[in-house]
Formats: C-alpha cells, sequence, structure tokens
C-alpha cells in the first residue's frame, strides 16, 4: 500500500475545504462544542466507526475550568436555537462534548489513536473583508467566538483521515481511536478523556497544530520540542468592605492584598535549570470610589520547560497568593482551573517520518523538531502513551499566517489541509 493516496486525497481537496468552512462558521468555546459535535458525529455517521458521545467521552470530574450551569444552558439553547436536535443535545448536557470514534479492522496490528481539538475562543471576528472568512461569506455566525487557533482546521484533518481509514479498511491493520477532543484552549479537556480510558493500551498517537510560525503549505514537523507545562489559576480575595472616610480601618482591602500579590508574582525567581513563565492576565476589583474594596478577583498562569518546573512556579505563587491574604487579613480561595504538562515527540517520529511521506507530493519540506513555546493539554494524551511503553508524536503542519494565533484576524491557508491528511495517512500506510 502506499500507492494512490495522494490521488484519492486530491479527490477530496473540494470536501476538506467545505468541512472546515462549515465548522468555522459554528465555532464553539470549550465545552460548548454541541454544534460542532453534532456536526461531526453527521459526517462520520456511515463510515463504519463505532461513534461515542456524551459522559463516555471524558470522566466529568476531571474536566478542568467547566463553565457555570447557566453559561452550559445558555450555549444548549443556543445549539438547540440552531437545529441541534433535542434528544442528542440531551446527551451532552452539562458540558459533554466531544466525539471518540473507533475502528477495529478485525486484523491483529498496532493500536493507534489521533486527537483533534475542537474548540474555538471567546474572540468577535472580525467582520472587515481584509479578513479571508468574512470576505468569502464563512465568518463564525456565533457572534463572539471565532476559530482563531486553526481547530476548525484540525477537525477538518480528522473527518479527512476517517475517511481514508474507512475507505482503506481492507488494506489496514488493528485499531484505530479518533479523539475530537473538547475544550484545549486553556488547557482543560485532554486530562479528563484520559482519566476515562481512551489512550490505555495504545501503541502509536498521532497528533499536531496547524501553524504556530508561518511556514509555506508542504512544510511538515515531524515532532516538537518545548511544548510547556502549564497551569491556570483563578485567585479570588475576599476582604470586607467599609466607608473609606469615616472607617477605613474597618475594611480589609481584598484590592491591596491582590495588588501586592500581582506584583509578587512576577517577582518569583526564574529557575536555573530552565525557562519558566507567569502571567496575571486579568485583575478585577472593589465596587466604588469611596468603598473599601471588599473583594478582587485574578485570573494567571504559570509555565515551565519541565512539568518540574512548572511545579516550582505554581508552588510558589500559591505560597505569594496566601501570604498576601495574611498580610491584609483577607481570605484567599483559588481554584485550578487548567492544566497542561511537558512531552516530547519520541524519536522514533523523526526517523519514520520523513520515510513514509517522502512519496506524497503534498509534502515538500520535512523538518525534525519544531520549539512549540507555548502549552498544550494533548500532553495528557502523549505522557500517558509513553508511560505504558507507547510512542507519542506532536507534528506541526506549515501554513503562512494571516495574523497570530488567538488574533481576530487569524487565518490560514487551507491548503495545509491535504497536507496534513496526506501525512497521517502515508504514515498509517507505512506500517
Ligand atoms: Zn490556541
Ligand atoms: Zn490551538
Amino acid at each position: 500500500m502506499g500507492n494512490g493516496i495522494d490521488e484519492w486525497i486530491a479527490s477530496k481537496e473540494e470536501m476538506l475545504k467545505t468541512w472546515r468552512r462549515e465548522l468555522h462558521q459554528i465555532a464553539e468555546v470549550g465545552f460548548c462544542e454541541y454544534e460542532t459535535t453534532y456536526y461531526i458525529v453527521q459526517q462520520l455517521a456511515e463510515l463504519g466507526f463505532t461513534l461515542h458521545t456524551g459522559q463516555a467521552v471524558m470522566e466529568g470530574d476531571a474536566r478542568f475550568g467547566v463553565p457555570s450551569a447557566d453559561e452550559l444552558a445558555a450555549h444548549e439553547q443556543r445549539a438547540r436555537d440552531n437545529g441541534v436536535p433535542a434528544d442528542f443535545l440531551a446527551g451532552m448536557s452539562g458540558g459533554f462534548t466531544g466525539v471518540v470514534a473507533v475502528l477495529d479492522t478485525g486484523k491483529a496490528g498496532k493500536h493507534t489513536a489521533m486527537r483533534f481539538d475542537i474548540d474555538a475562543l471567546p474572540i468577535l471576528e472580525e467582520a472587515d473583508a481584509v479578513h479571508l472568512p468574512a470576505k468569502e461569506g464563512f465568518r463564525s455566525r456565533n457572534e463572539g467566538m471565532m476559530h482563531a487557533c486553526g481547530h476548525d482546521g484540525h477537525a477538518t484533518i480528522g473527518l479527512g483521515i476517517a475517511h481514508f481509514i474507512a475507505e482503506r479498511k481492507e488494506e489496514l491493520k488493528g485499531t484505530y481511536t479518533l479523539i475530537f477532543q473538547p475544550a484545549e484552549e486553556g488547557s482543560r479537556g485532554a486530562n479528563a478523556v484520559v482519566k476515562k480510558g481512551w489512550l490505555d493500551g495504545v501503541d502509536q498517537f498521532l497528533s499536531g497544530h496547524l501553524g504556530i510560525r508561518p511556514n509555506p503549505v508542504g512544510t511538515l514537523y515531524s515532532g516538537s520540542t518545548h511544548i510547556l507545562a502549564t497551569t491556570k489559576i483563578d485567585a479570588s480575595f475576599t476582604g470586607k468592605t467599609a466607608h473609606a472616610g469615616m472607617e477605613p480601618h474597618v475594611g480589609k482591602n481584598a484590592l491591596l492584598a491582590a495588588s501586592s500579590a500581582v506584583l509578587n508574582l512576577h517577582s518569583i525567581a526564574p529557575h536555573g535549570e530552565g525557562a519558566t513563565r507567569l502571567n496575571v492576565g486579568r485583575f478585577e476589583a472593589g465596587s466604588g470610589r469611596n468603598i473599601v474594596p471588599g473583594d478582587a478577583f485574578l485570573q494567571f498562569e504559570t509555565r515551565g520547560i519541565t512539568t518540574e518546573q512548572n511545579h516550582y512556579m505554581k508552588e510558589e505563587a500559591v505560597r505569594r497568593l496566601e501570604g498576601a491574604a495574611l498580610m491584609y487579613d483577607v481570605a484567599i480561595d483559588y481554584a485550578i482551573v487548567g492544566e497542561g504538562l511537558a512531552a516530547e515527540t519520541d524519536a522514533y517520529f523523526l526517523e519514520k517520518i520523513p520515510k513514509a511521506t517522502a512519496s506524497s507530493h503534498y509534502i515538500t519540506d520535512v523538518h525534525d523538531r519544531m520549539e512549540v513555546n507555548g502549552s498544550e493539554d494533548v500532553t495528557y494524551m502523549m505522557q500517558h502513551v509513553q508511560e505504558q511503553g507507547g510512542l507519542a508524536c506532536y507534528m506541526i503542519f506549515g501554513t503562512p499566517l494571516a495574523a497570530g494565533h488567538h488574533h481576530k484576524r487569524f487565518d490560514w491557508d487551507e491548503g495545509a489541509l491535504a497536507v496534513a491528511v496526506s501525512a497521517l495517512a502515508h504514515i498509517l500506510a507505512h506500517e
């Protein structure tokens, strides 16, 4: 096998573009991908995969940063209004989005798992025609939510490879598990998929990302390095309001406690053995000029080049939160709302992928590993597979970028879809 793959992909290029543009229009944030999940299930329905949805996808308690019940209900109503059938929606109620598709060829062979993240971001997409999705009429219909990281492309690549596996079932061996994962942004969903057991017994794990840095279409990185471990924390300081003129001494100033925490969080000593990061990205406090502020809220994140270095940052950060609260005699409450580990692509793939893809005319330039310097919760899956003796890979599919990831004008070249499907198909065929 190996012959005819590119010809097969060429016959699917229009389909890939259609999937991508339809998914782009129904952009939904993490754990609210109700329309997206329904769309994916419809596209997979006739292919012979066993489809698992609802509570079968994720261990509920292992999800990080699930939106409030009110927010989830509002998104469920929106999905209902936009045509998702009530019975299907009921199965996902409470933020149980995503799909796991499994196909057993019936022949002895490797168990290969692949992961495609499907969530979007809380960004109002550019409406000006300078932005291609606006110009060509496929801008997000869900105002305030946008595929600004390329996960519409990732879901499309997953649909593409699902069709490949289904159509080539007779020539393939082993079992294929395709994970359409909710809530990658903020590192919130992958851990819950792992905890449900979907990565148990997996021999080979394939995943990847479009873009990251601009590259020509046809560029493929066989792996990644410097995926940073990360922890996302929400912290609430609760003091006591008081009249700022008459009895300021009675108040407990949560704003000052949080301010002290912010400055001290940013003064954690960097770790001598590798890169660390910390960013306080949001700060809200108080209610008015003449009131001692009784509450304050912070959102921040830590990162580290290894899981240990991130752990160092997290421990130091928590001590500073507690110290600041103690100093101002206010209460501190914090929650971990997202977490990702560090992980490396196995060297096996750096050898295998250039060989497996050599005959693809879609892939013109294969590189070794890209330094990501960002975070990804796919690392939970990679680490779980590697701990069991399996092999894991995180590729980068090259594309020019109209703007950086998470920008309202983020866009990429749809030609990268065929490159990515070609890469995965050639890897599967090269057993
Ligand atoms: Zn992103
Ligand atoms: Zn992303």
